[in-house]
């Protein structure tokens, strides 16, 4: 069975995201940038998949600048087999991302499309719910269990008091919750193997797909920056405080 893993290159999620002084966006300028962690998840889903005998092969593919390649370099080091960099510099929207991997799936013919179910960056949550769409696929969305069960994947979602198991026939596609599983380090070796795995570069136009932008980012604007906090001498003085001043009790 043939997997094809979305990963998408973000700020890494332990970086204080700073705001441009003119509020266009969010400034880039000298951050670290990593693999969004719901990609890291949807990998390592894949891998487990490959090490069962499930899967086959692990395609990867990023849709981005040149430097999306160092995350894919990170999941051929965490287990997939090959990568495919669909370069663009443009802004992407996830509807065009869901076109350019539509238009990967056709030419890979995927049993599995494994997606995170949220990019970090701009939390959009639609990328594979769009890819459903275009490609009549099914779609198994905020997985936290996924068990392939003969020409069926079985994909569990947490539920507000429980969960919710869907069986879906393959091929299909599969997005990433939090609890799903816990990502490998890559070890040293295998950075080393990664650097000599195939990496096929493509453009958004070789793929006959037009990127377009029919949305504008009209303001970024940081959290406001939280007030400082008080100490109070008693617990008097609490009780007052929370029924006068904040007026919670
Ligand atoms: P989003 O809909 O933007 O929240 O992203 C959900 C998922 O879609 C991500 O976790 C990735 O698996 C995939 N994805 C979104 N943008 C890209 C991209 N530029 N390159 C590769 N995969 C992407």
């Amino acid at each position: 069975m043939k997997v094809l893993v979305a990963v998408k290159r973000v700020i890494d999620y332990n970086v204080k995201v700073r705001v441009k002084p003119d509020n266009s966006d969010v400034d880039l300028t000298n951050v670290k940038m990593a693999m969004n962690p719901f990609c890291e998840i949807a990998i390592e889903e894949a891998v487990r998949l490959k090490e069962k005998g499930v899967a086959s092969e692990i395609v990867v593919v990023s849709i981005g600048p040149k430097t999306a390649q160092e995350q894919i370099r990170t999941a051929l080091a965490l287990g997939a087999d090959r990568g495919i960099l669909i370069e663009t510099e443009e802004k992407l929207e996830s509807l065009t991302v869901a076109k350019l991997l539509k238009a990967v799936v056709e030419k890979e013919q995927p049993q599995l499309v494994i997606l995170g179910k949220q990019s970090i960056d701009n939390d959009n949550n639609q990328t594979g719910q769009m890819l459903g769409a275009l490609t009549g696929m099914a779609q198994g969305t905020f997985a936290s269990e996924v068990a392939i069960d003969g020409d069926k994947v079985n994909v569990t979602r947490e539920i507000d008091g429980g969960l919710r198991t869907v069986a879906l026939k393959l091929p299909a596609i599969v997005t990433t919750d939090l609890r799903l599983n816990e990502p490998r380090y890559a070890s040293l070796p295998n950075i080393m193997k990664a650097k000599r795995k195939p990496l096929d570069t493509v453009t958004p136009a070789e793929l006959s797909v037009e990127v377009k932008q029919t949305q504008t980012l009209v303001k970024v604007t940081p959290p406001a920056a939280r007030s400082a906090g008080i100490k109070v001498a008693s617990v008097q003085e609490l009780v007052e405080k929370l029924k006068n001043e904040a007026k919670v009790l």
